[in-house]
């Protein structure tokens, strides 16, 4: 697999056609996917036409999870399927949206940079978005540039015309790819090709032609819609890559393998052949297709009618499932139905999870959801606001403090068992924690930290008893250590701790796996690498669904 690694970053285009949604970022991570596999050097950039400068404001029923990088980027959830891929980790660098681009041409403005000179769209906008892609693409051998929203949009023009005049620099290292959907109509039982044909008509009136079709379907293709398809849009015959629905999206990459993706990619930038090592990958998506066990566990959350915004912890429980050869199903409970006391829901669940959130809504269902966890010896994990309602409930009913709440829901409680992260910051009289002034006013701790974990615990185990971890961040609150001596003397273990002492994990010590976290575990799970303390959260519930049917048969 060893390459002889050129200088020259080769810069591979996805566009999208006809309508949103076709899987342009899973295409993408497919194809960056197969080039990694095959020993290059490989980095992506999705790049977001909305004017917004990050999607850290956007509410997640419109626009799906914010994914947050390493270094404390809240940006698209592309980048997480693009890091679950590639297994690799990126930067605030692998996102840009139109505001971020415009914000820096007005600010290079006011500084006077640009000597009085009269500031357009083409050259300074452009040269912006092609200097922020060449930046990306440096050290690269090939760079996977995925363009949001569908060609015909207004704002995507300027990055378009960034693509054309890239092509124009630099021929021999620009391919464009154009993912595209093949309707089908059902009363004729056809597939058409004619939104297509105008999509990349569109696209070569701006002076793109793509070389690659990747063409959604419900239906196979066959032969002589795909020669149809070459002819009309002028790519080569085998350039026509057909996407039908897969089972899973870890799938894509082998299916676009089976296409023969590379053949024109190879051709095209003169290489012999690309020929990737996907033997571990095809093993571990056998296992997500077609396990030999399977669990449920209830996930008791808020934004359910947009499941996408869950979308790095659903993919997390996959990889964890894979991992030990079993399917978890999710058993979607809103958590406001919960909130009457009646927990029937949870009577069948293997394990019971509590995933970050934010605001007072569905607040006193999780509290119920993850009192019958703790009382039933559910295995049970909980994600930042989820390990915040831990304590208060642990502080509720064990602690007997009636009042315990969080400043989030209740700015005057007399018991902040959570609160302020600045509160922690002005005790202390500096700032102990690097956090992020965020567009809406609050403080928020963002990127990744790094974790001490308490020896012996679950956690640590978890984490094949590592010392220190780091995982990421996205809060405004923070656990108070007022309450920490009573947590503990009552069974609640502190098994993680930043640097600076804030309450990172806890854990139940009479409890068979009962963890919450402050950070977001999700974000770093990848297939290859799923993550440690989801890992051990899935396995204590096949325990536990393995114990419950044996001792059930032994009343039998
Ligand atoms: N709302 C809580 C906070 O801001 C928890 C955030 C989260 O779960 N991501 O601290």
């Amino acid at each position: 697999m060893a390459h002889t690694h050129t200088a020259h970053t080769r810069y591979i285009f996805v566009t999208g056609g006809v309508l949103s949604s076709l899987g342009k970022g899973i295409s993408s991570s497919s194809l960056a996917t197969l080039l990694k596999q095959s020993g290059y050097r490989v980095n992506i950039l999705k790049i977001d036409p909305y004017i917004n400068v990050d999607p850290g404001t956007m509410s997640p029923l419109e626009h799906g999870e914010v994914f947050v990088t390493a270094d404390g980027a809240e940006t698209d959830l592309d980048i997480g399927h693009y890091e679950r891929f590639l297994n690799t980790n990126l930067s605030k660098n692998n996102n840009f949206t139109t505001g971020q681009v415009y914000l820096s041409v007005i600010e290079n403005e006011r500084k006077g940079n640009y000597l009085g000179k009269t500031i357009q769209v083409v050259p300074h906008i452009v040269d912006e978005i092609k200097q922020r892609i060449k930046a990306v693409g440096k050290g690269a051998d090939f760079l996977v540039i995925e363009l949001g929203g569908t060609i015909g949009d207004i704002e995507g023009l300027p990055f378009l015309e960034a693509m054309r005049q890239l092509k124009h620099e630099l021929p021999n290292q620009t391919l464009s790819i154009h993912v595209t959907l093949i309707p089908l109509v059902k009363a004729a039982g056809e597939l058409k090709t004619k939104p297509t044909q105008h999509s990349v008509q569109e696209l070569r009136r701006i002076g793109i032609t793509p070389q690659i079709i990747i063409a959604r379907s419900e239906k196979p293709l066959g032969k002589d819609l795909k020669r149809k398809l070459a002819m009309s849009c002028d790519v080569a015959d085998d350039s026509v890559i057909e996407a039908l629905d897969a089972q899973s999206i870890y799938q894509c990459p082998l299916n676009f393998l089976k296409e023969g993706i590379l053949a024109p990619v190879a051709r095209h930038f003169s290489l012999e052949s690309i020929t990737p090592d996907m033997s571990e990958w095809d093993m571990l998506v056998k296992k997500i297709i077609s396990p030999k066990d399977e669990i449920t566990i209830a996930f008791v959350g808020k934004y359910l009618h947009l499941k996408e915004s869950y979308k790095s912890l659903t993919e997390a429980l996959i990889h964890a499932g894979a991992n030990i050869d079993t399917r978890v199903h999710i058993k979607w409970i809103d958590s406001e139905m919960l909130e009457s006391g009646q927990l029937d829901e949870l009577c069948d669940v293997d394990g019971v999870l509590i995933p970050g959130g934010f605001g007072s809504r569905g607040v006193l269902g999780k509290i119920n959801a993850i009192e019958y966890a703790r009382i039933h010896n559910v295995p049970f994990l909980g994600i930042c606001l989820g390990m915040q309602l831990s304590i208060i409930e642990f502080a509720r009913h064990e602690l007997g403090i009636a009042q315990a709440d969080s400043a989030e829901f209740d700015p005057d409680t007399s018991e902040p068992c959570i609160y302020l992260i600045e509160d922690f910051i002005d005790s202390s009289g500096q700032t102990q924690v690097r956090t992020h002034q965020s567009p809406m006013g609050g403080t928020m701790r963002l990127g990744e930290y790094e974790c001490i974990l308490a020896k012996g615990s679950k956690i640590a185990q978890a984490y094949h008893n590592a010392k220190s971890i780091k995982e990421r961040h996205r809060h405004r609150y923070e656990a108070n250590p007022a309450y920490r001596a009573r947590l503990e003397a009552s069974g609640m273990r502190i098994c993680g701790e930043s640097p600076q002492g804030l309450i990172e994990a806890i854990e139940l010590e009479n409890h068979p796996f009962f963890v919450a976290v402050q950070f977001h575990p999700e974000f770093t799970s990848r297939l290859q690498a799923p993550n440690p303390i989801i890992l051990a959260f899935v396995k204590a519930a096949q325990e536990a669904k393995a114990t419950g049917k044996a001792k059930a048969q032994t009343h039998v």
